[in-house]
């Protein structure tokens, strides 16, 4: 049974990603203010949409894990509706800005 590495309570498989636990970020910038990619945040707000890097790979070293949420990035919908990729670091310092278009 390998070790459950959500230990935050939202008990996320280690395949997966979660937005306390994963050690990156990304958020995709998008382009218009009226996108129906907009996500609603915690104050009701409409945000930009984050995803988290999976779990399981998050021991691996940060190069492969920004290249790997990058082209997973390209194969999203929100890509060509964006000019930017964010990367952010679980404690918020922004490590990558990617630009789009
Ligand atoms: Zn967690």
């Amino acid at each position: 049974m390998p070790k459950q590495l959500c230990t935050c309570g939202n008990n996320r498989k280690n395949n997966e990603s979660c937005n306390n636990c994963s050690q990156y970020k990304m958020v995709f910038l998008l382009r218009d203010k009226q996108s129906p990619f907009k996500i609603r945040g915690t104050a009701g707000k409409e945000v930009n949409p984050a995803f988290w890097s999976f779990l399981k790979e998050d021991k691996r070293p940060r190069s492969v894990i920004i290249k790997n949420m990058v082209s997973r990035a390209k194969r999203m919908p929100q890509w060509n509706a964006s000019n930017y990729l964010m990367i952010y670091e679980r404690n918020g310092n922004l490590i990558e800005k990617v630009h789009i278009c």
